[in-house]
């Protein structure tokens, strides 16, 4: 082959690299986008199908003239081709019939990147997450979502510390998404009857990795404006927007399937947002003769359900006037009265006024349902014990699979390099992110032998430092579009010698964020204290129509701002994908402090370990199953009362507690080296008894082998 011809191959090649998002979790793809343009890398927010079209194919040309260069984009290309070409995978051993009939995982949101915004929180990143250790073991998966064309809001804060929302049209020519095209090449387009009318969709495909995730898109010219602006936000709009998109995501992900010529074997609905996709695949039974009950018993078989969460509120419910515009057609579909069709929404089929619940549904017509945390499984046997009034509370079928996060994607690039020259034992070329999820390598690190503490140290004090300079760059630009007139010094803001305690998650109401202040008098006595600095980095939004959750950040702010805790507390706009790496790389304390036991599992805190930062929490969610005494903090106990008030006081005040006497002291107690030996023994237990065990690849395993296989 001549070189131009060469050229033009590994051109080729790196389109594709970019528009899969395996590239994020493979440091040396990383690192080529990113040696393409450092400026375009960073003001394109890490964006690699953006960077490669900055270039002219001139200048790509050019640069891949650099034999050293393109030796290594050949490289990294070999290794994607072998990634994706590998037949000695997991499943291949493991689960092989999936591969033919793969798991069909739907998921109102999906977060993978911080470039595609279509997540609004944990569910979103916990599916993200299920689908990249999915393709990394190599399992028959297909993702089904909406594509939000203006995504999650952006957040700003105003001059009265008052969040605020905007949106930005995600422009797909620039985005890691390919149209999904019919046999000539033309988008194919697809159909539901939403509120009995015909509404049409495109589909995107996203590449992550050996899965695609596919995403409907309803803003199509042939559609009523309302029906266009159905994919517009991630859960914008009202109740009857939210049934919507519920109906296109269930009905049309389906639909969708059936187009694409894949035939599941399982239908894994992720939350109940896409429990309509059980009435669809009723009514194709239905209408080839089978009657309702043996429909929803066949239908049964195939569907398994994931709930996410214990907060009441939590789980969508319709009025009977809702269902009887949006989903009516559903009636005539099943050939069924209303009153059989609602009777599948309700704990008590016979009462009229009970709203009809996509939790309900999803459990109804599901041969399995699981919890995310082992106290979140019981948690919701309890709560649904009513629908299951035959036998004991045990006996109400939802288990567990805790949750995980996938460790590659969320470990920051330097820490990538490090542990694979510290624990590595694999050929520079090889792929790291298997190495990551095996509890062999992570229990190297409790070995001094692979890692010293003056290294873990050293690596604690380069993480805190980049998060410092982060917030820093990030609370100069939040200043500066505030057009406040305070000088404030940015360069001398946040201490990097100080411990850092983090807090960024969503701003719901159960999760108190600002619970610790409840502890105002004592924290300005330990911020004052010079001798042992301690500050706190807080990021989070509250959805738009949560005025509660936005007074929370609020007071935060205002907190900051103009309290004694002024230099020791800062708040981060615009909490997202990119932030949260920052926060839970270079915090040495990771702060959840949630309602127990409304927190069902909870991730943030697992994507800290790999960084050697701590977890403080209470014992809910994974936390009550990961702490074992040596490995982090706990705040409070097993035991917590049922009065909310009386919760709120015993939480703050056991906060204060371990924060003083037990981390504090820790954090602080040196040898003559300057180094907290007991610290970072800490953070060595962590490591080996966390990091692979909370790695979604666990989880998809344990997936893989409680559920999709066995039926
Ligand atoms: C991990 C993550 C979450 C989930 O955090 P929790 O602690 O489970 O609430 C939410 N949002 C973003 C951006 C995340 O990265």
């Amino acid at each position: 082959m001549d070189v131009q011809k060469q050229i033009e191959t590994t051109e080729a090649g790196l389109n594709r690299l970019a528009r899969n998002l395996w590239w994020t979790w493979n440091q040396d793809a990383q690192d080529i986008f990113e040696e393409l343009s450092p400026r375009a890398w960073r003001y394109l927010y890490h964006n690699a199908v953006a960077v490669l079209r900055e270039l002219s194919d001139e200048e790509l040309r050019v640069r891949l003239l650099d034999e050293e260069f393109n030796g290594r984009v050949k490289s990294v290309l070999q290794q994607f081709d072998g990634y994706l070409n590998a037949t000695d995978t997991w499943a291949a051993t493991n689960a092989a019939g999936l591969a033919k009939r793969p798991v069909a995982y739907f998921s109102a949101e999906f977060g993978f990147h911080e470039t595609l915004p279509i997540a609004a929180g944990g569910l979103g990143m916990l599916a993200g997450d299920h689908a990249k250790s999915a393709s990394d073991l190599g399992l028959g998966f297909v993702g089904i979502s909406l594509f939000y064309r203006e995504g999650y809001f952006q957040q700003a804060i105003n001059s009265d510390n008052w969040q605020t929302e905007y949106y930005s049209q995600l422009d797909p020519a620039n985005l890691p998404l390919e149209p999904v095209l019919d046999d000539e090449g033309q988008p194919i387009v697809c159909e539901v009857e939403i509120a009995a009318e015909p509404v049409q969709f495109r589909v995107w495909v996203v590449n992550v990795g050996r899965c695609p995730v596919y995403l409907i898109d309803a803003n199509l010219p042939t559609n009523q404006p309302h029906f266009r602006d159905l994919t517009q936000r991630v859960y914008g709009g009202d109740n009857s927007t939210r049934i919507m998109q519920e109906i296109l995501l269930g009905v049309g992900g389906v639909r969708l399937l059936r187009r694409l010529g894949i035939e599941p074997s399982v239908f894994h609905m992720n939350e109940g947002h896409a429990a309509f996709l059980a009435p669809e695949l009723m009514r194709e039974r239905i209408e080839a003769g089978v009657s309702f009950p043996d429909a929803l018993a066949e239908v049964k078989r195939q569907c398994l359900f994931t709930t996410h969460t214990p907060v009441p509120a939590g789980h969508d419910r319709f009025s009977r006037e809702l269902m009887d515009y949006a989903a009516r057609h559903f009636y005539d579909q099943l050939k069924v009265d209303a009153k059989d069709l609602l009777a599948l929404g309700r704990v008590n089929p016979d009462d009229e006024n009970e709203e009809f619940c996509m939790t309900v549904l999803a459990l109804k017509a599901a041969r399995a349902a699981n919890g995310v945390s082992e106290l979140h499984g019981a948690v919701s046997r309890e709560m649904w014990w009513s629908l299951y009034p035959e036998g004991t509370v045990d006996d109400v079928p939802i288990g567990h699979v805790t949750n995980g996060i996938h460790l590659a994607g969320w470990t920051k690039g330097p820490v990538r390099k490090f542990w694979r020259r510290k624990l590595g034992q694999v050929e520079p070329g090889a792929d790291l992110s298997e190495e990551l999820a095996k509890p062999e390598f992570w229990a190297r690190a409790e070995d001094p032998v692979f890692v010293s503490d003056e290294e873990l140290w050293a690596l604690r004090y380069r993480l805190r430092r980049e998060l410092i300079e982060f917030a820093r760059r990030r609370l100069q630009d939040q200043e500066h579009r505030s057009e406040a007139s305070d000088f404030i010094a940015f360069d001398h803001l946040l201490n990097p010698d100080a411990l850092t305690i983090g807090f960024a998650r969503r701003f719901a109401t159960y999760k108190r964020a600002p619970l610790i202040f409840d502890q105002y008098e004592n924290l300005v006595r330990m911020v004052r204290d010079l001798r042992q600095p301690v500050q706190f980095i807080f990021a989070g939004k509250a959805h738009p129509r949560d005025d509660e959750g936005k007074r929370l950040i609020q007071k935060i702010i205002h907190l900051s701002k103009h309290s004694e805790l002024n230099g020791h507390l800062v708040f981060l706009e615009n909490y997202d994908v990119h932030v949260a790496r920052q926060m839970v790389s270079g915090c040495d304390i990771w702060l959840n402090n949630p309602r127990r036991p409304l927190e069902a599992s909870g991730t943030s805190g697992m994507k800290t370990t790999a960084h050697g930062c701590l977890n403080m929490s209470i014992l809910d969610g994974w936390w009550r199953e990961g702490y074992d005494g040596t490995n982090g903090f706990a705040i409070g106990g097993d035991a917590h009362p049922e009065n909310v008030e009386e919760q709120d006081r015993v939480d703050s005040e056991n906060l204060y507690k371990v924060l003083s006497s037990e981390v504090l002291p820790c954090f602080y107690d040196r040898d003559e080296n300057g180094i907290p030996r007991a610290w970072i023994g800490k953070i060595r237990r962590a490591m080996a008894t966390l990091a692979a065990e909370y790695d979604t690849t666990r989880m998809v395993r344990e997936y893989t082998q409680k559920f999709y296989l066995s039926e």
